[in-house]
Order: structure tokens, then C-alpha cells, then sequence
């Protein structure tokens, strides 16, 4: 996934159920002075009988011993001692009783430039904080995907308002969700603008601030479209969560918004292991470029140049024929290793779609197949794997689907690009790297 675009800030939330009460409980206080960091007040019930640990910010996004950010843990109210643990993003609750307790803690900002990696670190300024949940809260060790009523509550500057992949602070958030929630949420608060509207009838809003090329009312306009082109895509308007409207930050979007569904719904942890980086991030790829042109937002011209570009690029790629366990483990390394990803899932999307749309004669497209693998891991509760990818793909018609994941992912070949991957609207003229001349001024129908 892609961090925030570090020239400003547009976050999206939508709504989520209220409840009573709370089983976990946060309290966020920033005075808007960095010095100062934010200060938490964590609070749960602890159980004398049976042993807890809290835990710490640890890894993410190729970070390590995020936990820096996390100091002064403290025990504020309640039958509890904090211990050592035994890794240093862990700590031992000892509990002498049952009941509720309390336990404080100070998170501190990243220092330095904004780069690409420094955004999975907390970011504190005098006018806006966005925060990673992965980053910056310490909680219980209960199962992480086990639902609770949690309650997130803000104390900020005033004018300042709280927005989080949850919901919007206002007073206090409460609803139910779990563990794995909070952690893959973003959190910002700031002096943010905010709009509210309704998408396919669910409240929705989006949150902007500094400058850009365009209005918040036209923002808003922009993400009520795109957001409903993908649910209506998924046939799915349960969309737990959520930017100048230039052609790379209208990707952005897409592309972001996209990952609600792959791979978020197709898993059951909502994410995937990196080996399947190839179908989470280059699937996403090739939708967040075929729905552009699928809402009108580009023409088949436009979308045959970003694929010719693609297909160009990767053809001289430094890490093209890396296998696919070496491009995982230099994933957060090597950015050409990362991006190989990309190249590879994207094309055989292309691939894909022209193989079922032969297989159906023209009857289903990759649409259905990502349909039908959504339906099917909610229906079976397996995790997403090559074996069900291929599986999958077979009931489609897509031939030799286990041969190609084995040579052009796992082997890292390179991927065999099928002449007739636009079907009637563009005919293949060169194969290394392969070119195509445009053939029909639009596309609609070989992508539905
Ligand atoms: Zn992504």
C-alpha cells in the first residue's frame, strides 16, 4: 500500500456502529506542540486468574522496533503491575484483582524530513498529526480478530478535528470492531475541512487540508463517483473505511480504495502474506487503471498508453525475472524488487481477462472472477493461496492458470503477454516488449 501523499492530506471515512459501553477504551491527547507527543490513557478490564500481556508497536511496512515511538508506560488506576516482557514490544501485566485499569503512555513524532518510509512513524506537527495504528497503540494481547466495543475519545487543539479509517472523532467513537481494525487503521486530526455526503445511501465524508488544484465541494464530488463505481463493482456497499485531482493522485485513489476489497475482503486477516504481494498490489494495479477508463475518467488511448508504458518498463526491469521468494524479501529493501510486483500481477490480470472472456466466449470477464473469489473465501473461509487463485481460475477456463503462477511469479519469468489481451479493441505488433495498435477509440465492453 501507498502512504499518504506527504504535500497534503485527504482522508475518507465512513461510518461505523455506534455501541454502549466499551470493552477497550482510548483517550488521545495532543496539545499540537510536537515536544509534547500525544498522550494515550489505555483502558480494559483485567482478570487475576489468567495471565496478560500488553502489547507494543513492533513492525510495519519494513520498519523495525517501532516501539521507539512509546515511552513513559505507566500504570494509572487499577489492580496492576507492569513487568518486563519477554521481547521488548511486550510487557507483563500482573494483575492482584479483576476490574478495570488504566495504563498511560507518551508517543513521540518521527524527527526529519517527510520521506516515503517516515509516514509508518508517527507524525506529529504543530498543524496536523497522522498516526498508524500499527504504530502508536499498545494494547491487550486478546485475539485480534475477535469483535469488542471499543471507544476512541480526542482531546485536541480547538478547530481541530479527528478522523480515523473508523470514523469521525467527534466526542467519542464508539462502536464495535477488533483488535486487527484499530491496528490497520489511520488516524489523523488536524485543521482539517470536513465534508459530509451520502454514497449509494451510506454516510460518508471526506476531510481535506492545505491547498489543491481543485474545490472541497469538487473533492467530495470526486470521491462519491469513485467510491460508488467500486461498490457497484463488488455489488457490495459495506465498505468499512476510506488527494488535486491530477491523473496520479485520481491512481492513488483508485488504487487505495481498491485494496478494501483486494485484499481486505478476500482474506480473513485482511492481509495477505508477501508471496501474494504479486496478486494484492499488481490486481489492484490493473483495476485501479481499467476502472478509470470503466468510469469515463479515461479514454482507451490513455489506458493503452499506461499499459504500453507498463509493459515497456518491466521489460527492462533490473529485478524482471527475480523469483517471486526473493522479490518478497527484498520487498521493503529494494524498491525495484517491490515494483516487480506490480508489473507482474498487472499483466497477468490482462492475461486473465482475455483468457475467460475466450473460455466464455465473451460471457465473463476478470470481474467475475474476482466476484466469485470474494464470494468464495467468505463462503468457505479458506485464506487466500496460489492453490485457490488457481483453483478459481480453473472454474473460469483460465488454462494452465497453475503452470503460469509457477514460471512467471514463483520462478520469476517473464510474463507472456497474450496477443489478444484487448480483445478486438487494439491488435498486437511487436511481442519484445509488446506493442499494440489501437483498433476502436473505446473499450468498455472487453472490460466489463
Ligand atoms: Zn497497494
Amino acid at each position: 500500500m501507498i502512504p499518504f501523499p506527504s504535500t497534503g492530506a485527504v482522508t475518507l471515512i465512513l461510518a461505523a456502529v455506534a455501541l454502549r459501553g466499551a470493552d477497550l477504551s482510548y483517550t488521545f491527547q495532543y496539545d499540537g506542540n510536537p515536544q509534547h507527543g500525544v498522550v494515550v490513557d489505555v483502558r480494559f478490564d483485567v482478570n487475576a486468574a489468567g495471565p496478560q500481556q500488553l502489547v507494543l508497536p513492533s513492525k510495519y511496512g519494513g520498519q523495525n522496533e517501532m516501539w521507539r515511538s512509546i515511552s513513559g508506560l505507566e500504570v494509572i488506576g487499577g489492580p496492576v503491575k507492569l513487568q518486563p516482557g519477554p521481547r521488548p514490544d511486550l510487557r507483563r501485566i500482573h494483575a492482584s484483582g479483576n476490574g478495570p485499569c488504566q495504563i498511560r503512555y507518551r508517543v513521540a513524532g518521527v524527527t526529519g524530513p517527510l520521506g516515503h518510509s517516515v509516514y509508518y512513524w508517527p507524525i506529529l506537527k504543530s498543524e496536523y498529526m497522522h498516526l498508524l495504528g500499527k504504530a502508536f497503540l499498545v494494547m491487550p494481547d486478546w485475539p485480534e480478530l475477535s469483535p469488542v466495543s471499543i471507544e476512541l475519545s480526542w482531546r485536541l487543539p480547538d478547530g481541530w478535528v479527528a478522523i480515523n479509517s473508523l470514523g469521525l472523532g467527534e466526542g467519542a467513537q464508539r462502536f464495535s470492531g477488533s483488535l486487527f481494525q484499530l491496528r490497520q487503521g489511520v488516524y489523523v486530526a488536524g485543521d482539517f475541512r470536513l465534508r459530509r455526503f451520502e454514497i449509494r445511501g451510506k454516510p460518508a465524508a471526506v476531510a481535506l487540508r492545505g491547498r489543491w488544484g481543485f474545490t472541497d465541494d469538487e473533492f467530495a464530488t470526486f470521491v462519491n463517483r469513485i467510491v460508488a463505481a467500486q461498490r457497484a463493482f463488488w455489488k457490495d456497499d459495506d465498505l468499512p473505511k476510506g488527494a488535486n485531482l491530477d491523473p496520479s493522485f485520481r491512481y492513488l485513489f483508485f488504487h487505495e480504495l481498491f485494496h478494501t476489497w483486494n485484499p481486505n475482503k478476500l482474506t480473513h486477516s485482511g492481509g495477505v502474506p508477501p508471496a501474494l504481494y504479486w496478486f494484492s498490489e499488481g490486481f489492484t494495479d490493473y483495476y485501479a487503471y481499467v476502472l478509470q477508463m470503466l468510469e469515463g475518467f479515461e479514454s482507451f488511448p490513455d489506458h493503452m498508453d499506461r499499459m504500453t508504458k507498463i509493459m515497456s518498463r518491466y521489460w527492462t526491469w533490473r529485478t524482471r525475472n527475480l523469483p517471486n521468494h526473493a522479490a518478497a524479501q527484498d520487498y521493503y529493501s529494494d524498491p525495484e524488487a517491490q515494483k516487480v510486483a506490480y508489473f507482474r500481477g498487472t499483466l497477468v490480470a490482462l492475461n486473465w481477462n482475455a483468457a475467460i472472456r475466450e473460455a466464455s466466449q465473451g460471457k465473463s470477464s476478470l470481474n467475475d472472477f474476482m466476484r466469485a473469489l470474494k464470494s468464495r473465501v467468505e463462503r468457505t473461509h479458506e485464506e487466500l493461496t496460489h492453490a485457490v487463485l488457481v483453483s478459481e481460475a480453473e472454474r473460469f477456463g483460465i488454462g494452465g492458470a497453475e503452470k503460469q503462477i509457477a514460471r512467471w511469479i514463483d520462478h520469476g519469468d517473464t510474463v507472456e503477454v497474450r496477443s489478444d489481451s484487448f480483445g478486438p479493441c487494439a491488435e498486437m505488433i511487436g511481442t519484445d516488449p509488446p506493442q499494440f495498435r489501437i483498433a476502436r477509440q473505446q473499450c468498455v465492453e472487453w472490460f466489463k
